[in-house]
């Protein structure tokens, strides 16, 4: 076990985080929309589907090179972590691993390139957390597949050009797969653009009579594990972006600490501010470790170890959430004006306790894995004796 990051990893963090100050910065906090020409820099400069094989136009490197390429770009612009995020961790993941030569050829590539975007389509208004309680309904129709349903909250989803449409093949859980569907395909909509307490943008999908082509089908039977394992991967994005922000609010508090003076001393000279420093430097450290122990475990076996991303999804989340708002707190009122960063920063990872499977969902999974034992979350059903 070595905990240094090697000369390659270190390079890779210092040409991302130059790319990042370079062409990034200047724009960083001001974006109310998705980064497009991030999207498309990253992309130039070999930053987007660094875990997707060569073969399939990826870089072919480690989950370990993604998650430090995230945080080096977060830290400096949280929005181009929405691009990193995007071709690396979310749902292009699911196309590269289930999609067919022909979504591979015709999808694939323009999301690679930064000029397509792909959200997952999930959540619907009856199934948040009870995932496998969606009603999107797909059926076989010649070579084509037929989709039926409505998804809500979809991150970006104003701006998507396709969607992973989580659907059921069927009545049982094991019937549940996902469908690749271009938002151009007669039968989709949009509802309105609304935004999240971040400012990002996300709407309700709408699927009546949407037919897309049978070879769009990612999966259609006994997928739900394998298709959660690689979910998996965009649970370790959304850790180590809420590790990334709270260690850039952390970053800046540190320096306002050093030069702020009151009383006619500066506040790092205070113990009681001290004590927050010391705190948020431990919750840094474990989340940072928790969260590159999920992925450099996931590039030894090949797959994310659903436990240990769970740990470090929680871990992080609750841990940005502190670190954030103790920075916050250090500015004073600076920290709650919407002149500085600061208050974006406690927004915007508050959002991720939620996204992506909740902190209290984690838990559950933790808990299994603690107990060995799958624990239902349905209400039993009622006797009938
Ligand atoms: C910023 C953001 C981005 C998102 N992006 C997307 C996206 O792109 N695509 C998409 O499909 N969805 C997206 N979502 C939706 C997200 O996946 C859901 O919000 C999440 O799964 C929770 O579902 P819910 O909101 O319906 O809450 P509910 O499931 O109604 O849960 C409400 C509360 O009860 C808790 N709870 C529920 N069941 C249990 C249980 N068994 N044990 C303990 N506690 C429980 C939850 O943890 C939560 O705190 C996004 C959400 C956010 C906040």
């Amino acid at each position: 076990m070595d905990f240094r990051l090697t000369p390659e990893q270190e390079q890779l963090v210092a040409a991302a985080t130059r790319l990042a100050t370079d062409r990034f910065a200047p724009r960083a906090f001001t974006w109310s929309s998705f980064p497009w020409e991030n999207a498309k820099i990253l992309a130039e400069a070999g930053f987007t589907g660094i875990t997707i094989p060569a073969s399939d136009g990826g870089q072919g490197g480690s989950l370990l090179d993604a998650v430090l390429v995230m945080e080096a770009v977060s830290k400096v612009c949280p929005h181009s972590g929405d691009a990193v995020q995007a071709t690396n961790f979310g749902a292009i993941r699911q196309v590269a691993a289930f999609g067919s030569d022909r979504v591979k050829r015709e999808v694939l590539p323009a999301l690679l390139g930064g000029e397509a975007l792909v959200s997952v389509g999930m959540s619907e208004p009856e199934a948040g957390s009870a995932l496998t309680e969606l009603t999107t309904a797909a059926r076989y129709d010649g070579d084509d597949v037929v989709l039926n349903g409505q998804k809500v909250w979809n991150s970006h989803g104003p701006e998507v050009t396709h969607v992973v449409v989580w659907c059921r093949f069927g009545p049982r859980t094991r019937d549940i797969g996902a469908v690749v569907v271009p938002v151009d395909t007669p039968g989709f909509t949009r509802g309105p653009a609304e935004r999240y307490m971040s400012g990002e943008q996300h709407c309700a999908l709408y699927l009546d009579g949407c037919r897309v082509p049978g070879e769009y089908v990612l999966a259609d039977s006994d997928a739900l594990r394998r298709m959660m394992t690689i979910f998996g991967v965009e649970r370790v994005g959304n850790a180590v972006r809420a590790l990334a922000l709270a260690q850039a609010a952390f970053d800046q508090a540190v320096e306002h600490a050093k030069v702020r003076k009151q009383f006619g001393r500066r506040l790092c000279e205070f113990q009681g501010i001290q004590w927050k420093f010391a705190d948020m430097r431990m919750q840094l450290d474990a989340a940072r470790m928790l969260v590159y122990r999920a992925a450099c475990n996931a590039d030894q076996t090949g797959v994310p170890d659903p436990a240990e991303v769970s740990v470090a999804k929680a871990y992080a989340n609750e841990a940005a959430f502190m670190v954030t708002n103790q920075a916050l707190q250090v500015f004073g009122a600076s920290g709650y004006s919407t002149e500085f960063p600061l208050e974006y920063l406690a927004r915007r990872v508050r959002g991720w306790m939620i996204a992506g499977g909740s902190v209290e969902m984690q838990r559950n999974r933790i808990a299994e894995a603690v107990f060995g034992e799958r624990f239902s979350q349905r209400a039993p059903e009622p006797s009938t004796s």
